[in-house]
């Protein structure tokens, strides 16, 4: 069967892989759509440490099931599922504290192990979750839309307060909405204007331009001079790394779910003095997925603005040239793999 296979940094290619059967507990799926991720596209372009090459990528898959394996009773042949596609060890402290979404020993499809740009993917039963309501596009769009759901989650919102969130990419977008379903006023933050429009569809109240408008003013038009109760970088960039502390209010939650690419130099009095909750983000639980799965059914994500542009398989290679050429130009790529 046909895969994308990238063989080295800056070289994504089309390449026949053997198919392979199910066993049991497992399902094989027939892959619909995959999603074009962040973390794949520094793959291609060589800067994740994590990836050894060649690769599959893919980790955002919408597929159908083609067989079940003995003993499965979580879906059936012809059902729509979303993979969940990281591992989890069971052991390790993350685990134990039922935190396996950071788990220290996870490995996830297209970054430790081979992922689903490819025609057919046999995966253990239990990674997948059924949906037969939706449609294969909106189901890729699940796992980057969860991250976003679990960095909302991992803020503990309050209804009323009022959460800044750095960055319009589809993880941002996704914890926006995630945010302003939990009864959050919502902030979008972006360096680029045009991500008004879609910032606004998933829940924004409003939205600042911060090439245009100054953080410190921004502060001080939230809740009477306090600032926002939560700051969300979805960024991860070093200055808005920084940029999120001195925007959150006295006693805020900052929860960090971009990786910064270089250390980040911090005031670090602000901590203290402002009493701060620093909290990570790391993948996404079946429970967030879940929740994205109950809000894509209620039509809450404008799934057609995010998506903004659909390559054949035999194109995939070409989309991740072209990504790589302008990444602020899409915000979600799908590959249309059938
Ligand atoms: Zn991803
Ligand atoms: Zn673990």
């Amino acid at each position: 069967m046909k895969a994308v296979t990238i063989q080295a940094p800056n070289e994504a290619a089309l390449c026949d892989i053997e198919d392979t059967g199910v066993s049991a507990g497992q399902v094989k799926l027939r892959v619909m759509r995959v999603g074009l991720c962040g973390s794949d596209l520094n793959t291609y372009r060589g800067y994740n440490p994590l990836v050894s090459y060649p690769r599959i990528p893919g980790h955002e898959i919408g597929g159908e099931v083609i067989a079940v394996g003995d003993g499965v009773t979580r879906c059936r042949i012809g059902d729509r599922v979303v993979v969940l596609p990281c591992t989890e060890c069971g052991e390790c402290s993350a685990c134990r504290s039922g935190r396996p979404n950071a788990c220290r020993y996870n490995q996830t499809l297209g970054v430790q192990r081979q992922g689903g740009m490819c025609e057919t993917l046999v995966v253990p039963a239990h990674k997948t979750l059924v949906c037969n309501e939706l449609g294969f596009d909106e189901l890729a769009l699940v796992e980057p839309l969860a991250v976003g759901m679990h960095a909302a989650r991992r803020a503990q919102i309050n209804v009323g307060e009022t959460v800044a969130v750095f960055g319009c990419g589809v993880i941002g977008l996704g914890a926006m909405a995630g945010a302003a379903a939990m009864g959050a006023r919502v902030v979008a933050i972006d360096i680029d204007a045009r991500k008004h429009d879609i910032a606004m569809a998933c829940g924004a109240a409003r939205f600042v331009n911060s090439q245009q408008e100054d953080l410190a003013a921004l502060a001080q038009s939230i809740d009477g001079g306090r600032g926002p109760a939560v700051v969300i970088e979805a960024v991860g960039n070093d200055a808005t790394f920084v940029e999120a502390v001195k925007l959150a209010a006295f006693a805020a939650r900052v929860v960090y779910v971009g990786y910064a690419k270089k250390p980040v130099s911090y005031d670090s009095s602000q901590f203290v003095m402002k009493e701060l909750d620093i909290r990570g983000s790391r993948n996404a639980t079946a429970a967030d997925f879940s929740a994205v799965l109950t809000l894509l059914e209620q039509g809450r994500y404008p799934t057609q603005q995010i998506v903004s542009a659909h390559y054949p398989l035999a194109l995939a290679p070409q989309a991740f040239v072209d990504w790589a050429a302008d990444p602020g130009a899409f915000t979600k790529i799908l590959i249309d793999i059938q």
